[in-house]
């Protein structure tokens, strides 16, 4: 006999629970991650170079340069009307950003196949201006006509940097979004959801942000695309651990991964993503559509770097 869960059984009371969750090293628990699920892995090319990849953001964050943040007035503002103030949409993104990704660049290229240093020479001569634009379309998902094999080291210096300004102003200065499903410090899209374990988060699942790392609480067996609570499944690979599985929803047709740390304490929501390409494969052949993007896997062509 199966327990059927319904959505708020198994949470404390909405006051108890610590809504949002920033990790204290993001970049460097992949790294860590992405070495371990390498080992093995029919794709550990890919997976070591992406582990160099976050290594770099981490060196990256480590040196980040003073950059503009909200005022007291402005955080108070949007925790009055429920949104999120550094929002990739609107926020006056500082260029500094661009600083990131030519440390990250140098750092990778050392270790990129001869396709990949290509991509990053031709980064590396986009101007200002270019690079801003580039910035955009990732930013608003308009992946359609952009130079795919560029855009995870533009994304990932884009990480950084919201990464950065989160960290620094800390988890007080955020409040819950008016809009669940998007991320409460940059309205971004959620990349995988987490079930976290010890202390007064354990067993409660959070969503993780696609750009800044933030991690904010939404109720189990929910859809997290369309708060639908019917039709809720999940799938996973035959015969793995089942500490990461995609929870698909029959209203909207959509998925998203979620990872339990109780089956894995080091499960990661970008490392794991990428290291279960073929749970994505099944559930396209389902005809269930990704609802949240992994930036670093925008496209098929970043796979073969
Ligand atoms: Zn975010
Ligand atoms: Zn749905």
């Amino acid at each position: 006999m199966t327990t059927v869960i319904q959505p708020g059984q198994i949470e404390p009371p909405a006051g108890e629970i610590p809504f949002i969750h920033q990790p204290d090293s993001a970049f460097r628990d992949k790294t860590v991650r992405l070495r371990q699920l390498a080992e093995g892995h029919v794709m550990k090319g890919f997976l070591l170079f992406m582990a160099d990849l976050t290594d770099a953001q981490h060196a990256a964050l480590t040196v980040f340069p003073e950059a503009a943040l909200p005022t007291e007035a402005e955080l108070m503002l949007c925790r009055e009307h429920g949104m999120p103030p550094l929002s990739v949409q609107s926020w006056p993104r500082d260029p500094v950003w661009q600083e990131a990704l030519r440390q990250i660049i140098a750092q990778v290229i050392c270790t990129a196949t001869p396709e990949t240093k290509i991509i990053l020479m031709r980064l590396q001569q986009m101007d200002s201006a270019a690079l801003e634009a580039f910035a955009t379309d990732i930013l608003s998902g308009q992946f359609d006509g952009m130079e795919l094999g560029a855009a995870p080291f533009v994304a990932a210096a884009l990480q950084v940097y919201w990464t950065h300004m989160a960290s620094t102003l800390g988890t007080q200065a955020f409040a819950p979004s008016d809009i669940s499903n998007l991320c409460p410090v940059c309205a971004s899209p959620p990349a995988a959801s987490i079930v976290r374990i010890g202390g007064s988060e354990n067993g409660l699942r959070y969503l993780c942000c696609s750009v800044c790392n933030t991690q904010w609480h939404m109720v189990r067996v929910k859809c997290t695309n369309c708060e639908s609570t019917k039709g809720i499944s999940y799938f996973m690979i035959e015969g793995a651990s089942g500490a990461v599985k995609a929870e698909a929803c029959e209203e909207c047709g959509t998925y998203l991964k979620i990872m339990h740390m109780d089956k894995d304490p080091q499960v990661d929501p970008v490392a794991d993503d990428l290291a279960t390409l073929v749970l994505d494969l099944m559930m396209d052949e389902n005809g269930r559509s990704r609802s949240g993007p992994n930036l670093f896997l925008i496209s098929p062509s970043a796979i073969a770097a």
